[in-house]
């Protein structure tokens, strides 16, 4: 998809334009989320700065959601996908975590940007859509209720909450808990790692009907490493997930 045609998507998906926006932009003028520049109509990314968005586009592994160098055509996988699979079906980012990209995640999760989630949440909607068309349940990736408190809210329950009001998919805030602070990984072997972080999350008693059958997208602000997407997935499997797909806004490269 070309640079134009995205750009129109982004500017067509802008929310409600009535007399209470236009009251809004009184008080809060419309400005930039990245660079604060002055926009026309409503909050959003400026031009320079939508140009910097270092966003994932076709080819990309369709197991990992990283991008592949040469576009074969078809569905592709990565070397990374044919030697170590994924537990998830498939991952999708809209960017590379880089550039505006990062500081974006950043906003949101250090930042008190509530704002951003909104905006992210648009973008993850137009770039997860073959994941969201199959999808009856979305489930934020929980934050351990420590670091909730430290820092406020949980961004990827921010995000899953933008997906799900786009989208109309109901969300289980709840549906998966983080039951203990994860051991520090360092020193551990592979599979030591994947158990320890395994422990770290359950499927909560309560949602259990819920999840049965279900074909959930887990909703995540940073894919850094495929460890976490596989431990949740493993965990909502496990409890009788139908599918469990991974949609994240940014990806690290070396993700997969
Ligand atoms: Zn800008």
């Amino acid at each position: 998809m070309g640079m134009i045609q995205r750009w129109d998507i982004f500017k067509g998906l802008g929310g409600f334009k009535g007399i209470g926006q236009r009251l809004v932009n009184l008080v809060y003028p419309p400005s930039c989320i990245a660079c604060s520049a002055a926009l026309a109509d409503e909050d959003g990314l400026c031009p320079a700065c939508w140009r910097q968005i270092p966003f994932i586009t076709h080819p990309f592994c369709a197991r990992y959601g990283t991008p592949l160098p040469v576009d074969h055509g078809g569905m592709m996988l990565s070397p990374l996908a044919i030697a170590d699979p994924p537990v998830f079906g498939r991952a999708r980012a809209v960017a590379r975590y880089d550039g505006i990209a990062r500081d974006l995640v950043h906003g949101l999760k250090y930042g008190d940007r509530v704002e951003l989630a909104r905006i992210m949440a648009q973008w993850m909607v137009r770039e997860g859509s073959d994941l969201l068309a199959d999808c009856t349940l979305l489930v934020p990736v929980p934050l351990h209720r420590f670091r909730l408190w430290r820092r406020r809210f949980n961004q990827a329950a921010a995000l899953a909450e933008g997906i799900g009001r786009q989208t109309g998919i109901p969300v289980g805030y709840e549906s998966l808990l983080r039951v203990k602070a994860t051991r520090p990984q360092v020193g551990l072997t592979r599979s030591e790692r994947s158990t320890n972080l395994e422990k770290a999350f359950k499927a909560n008693p309560v949602d259990l009907t819920r999840i049965a059958g279900a074909r959930i997208v887990l909703i995540d602000d940073v894919m850094t490493t495929a460890a976490t997407g596989n431990a949740t997935a493993r965990t909502l499997l496990k409890a009788g997930a139908a599918s469990v797909d991974l949609l994240v806004f940014a990806l690290v490269a070396k993700a997969g």
